[in-house]
């Protein structure tokens, strides 16, 4: 039996259109399948291989600390290195709001600490959400989700959650004494790339501390120079209570984050203690691997090169069939003007050797996320392949 279908018979399935393809292996830009042929990432596992796949930098670190340890306890009971550096180094950098990291696994987990995060530490019980955001797949998660054609297969979800619309100033006054927490992402990512207003960021902090409600940022998509900046908070200067990152943190590495002050994390501590408690969060493989990630970003001064190489996209996609390219870093969006030649523009880029991506609530536009360290050459490389295959979905029309 062929791996195809090996996969199809034994791997549980999320949809029926998986793009099924057969990695065998994967370095820096690149994505190998069992033919041998090269594909160019322009995903990045969906933001998460900034620095590329096999940055040698952290697979020396993940074997550095496969000779020392590996699992030794549950999360917050052991003083382990890893976790020690790392917080270290990213705390000072995230500015003085942000006294303690809690180390999870993954970006929904993360969305679940913020939020219980945002009920203890008020003792309120109602959270709002933006609508058309993605959080995660946990019920919990699930639950923030203001698109109810989907969450209601799975109803019941938790109750005491309302919605405000990203970049409306007027439904900040859903945020009442009676709100516990905000949560938002800085920059919309699965409705197809939505920057924030400068006001409506501020006017959110501003009432968020009016009236005394936690604003929790989930930076799980923008985190780690995705937008240019270490955090997209930084990028807009608006400060968060507490900041949720995921996704590229651990350079190809399961690893989450939560941040927030010393204040807001004793939350956790006590009525109840152990409000929080996980097997594998911060471990120390995982924990190692964030650390060089970090260090290879700064060292490398990746963030800063961001804005130049998202404007020569910006500059190289241009086509009678984009309606809008948005573009928050190299978080970016290309709108077509119908929604007929997606599927067709997606397949055929992936076919000519490289793979892009849909977004979950926008069924126009096409998702561009490369690894950060993608040079010129290949920024070209990946427009003409998009530039061809939006001629070839034009002709299919004529
Ligand atoms: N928040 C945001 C903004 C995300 O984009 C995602 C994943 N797409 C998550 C949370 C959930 O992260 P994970 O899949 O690691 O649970």
């Amino acid at each position: 039996m062929d791996k195809r279908q090996l996969f199809l018979n034994n791997v549980a399935q999320t949809s029926e259109l998986s793009m099924g393809l057969e990695v065998s292996r994967a370095e820096g830009m690149y994505i190998y399948d069992s033919s041998g042929k090269e594909y160019l990432d322009l995903n990045s596992g969906i933001s998460v291989s900034s620095l590329g796949h096999l940055n040698p930098r952290v697979v020396k670190a993940v074997h550095d600390q496969l000779q020392r340890y590996m699992h030794t306890m549950v999360y917050g009971e052991h003083i382990q290195n890893p976790q020690l550096i790392f917080a270290q180094r990213i705390l000072p950098l995230m500015g003085e709001a942000f006294e303690k990291v809690y180390f999870l696994m993954s970006g929904t987990e993360a969305v679940e600490l913020g939020v219980k995060i945002g009920r203890l530490y008020t003792g309120r019980y109602e959270v709002l959400a933006s609508k058309n955001a993605y959080h995660g797949s946990t019920i919990g998660a699930e639950s923030l989700r203001s698109d109810l054609d989907f969450t209601k297969y799975m109803a019941p979800g938790v109750p005491g959650i309302g919605h405000i619309e990203f970049n409306n100033e007027d439904s900040l006054n859903k945020i009442t004494e009676k709100t516990a927490c905000v949560i938002t992402e800085v920059v919309q990512a699965e409705s197809g790339i939505n920057s924030p207003e400068p006001a409506f960021l501020e006017a959110l902090r501003k009432r968020c501390t009016e009236k005394g409600a936690i604003l929790i940022f989930d930076e799980i998509q923008t985190g780690f120079f995705r937008t240019g900046s270490l955090f997209a908070y930084k990028k807009y200067n608006c400060i968060p209570d507490v900041v949720l990152a995921g996704k590229a943190m651990g350079g190809g590495m399961p690893v989450s984050a939560v941040f927030s002050s010393n204040d807001i994390m004793s939350a956790i501590i006590k009525n109840p203690a152990l409000a929080h408690i996980t097997t594998f969060g911060g471990h120390p493989v995982c924990i190692a691997a964030a650390t060089a990630c970090l260090e290879e970003l700064l060292e490398k001064g990746i963030g800063a090169k961001v804005e130049a190489k998202e404007a020569l996209f910006k500059k190289l996609l241009v086509h009678p069939i984009i309606k809008e390219v948005r573009t928050n870093g190299l978080m970016m969006a290309v709108e077509l003007k119908k929604r007929k030649y997606l599927k067709h523009v997606v397949e055929h880029t992936i076919k000519n050797g490289a793979l892009i991506d849909y977004f979950l609530f926008n069924n126009r536009s096409f998702r561009l996320a490369p690894p950060l360290i993608i040079e010129e050459d290949q920024i070209r490389d990946a427009c003409n392949i998009l530039l061809a295959s939006m001629d070839y979905a034009q002709g299919l029309y004529k």
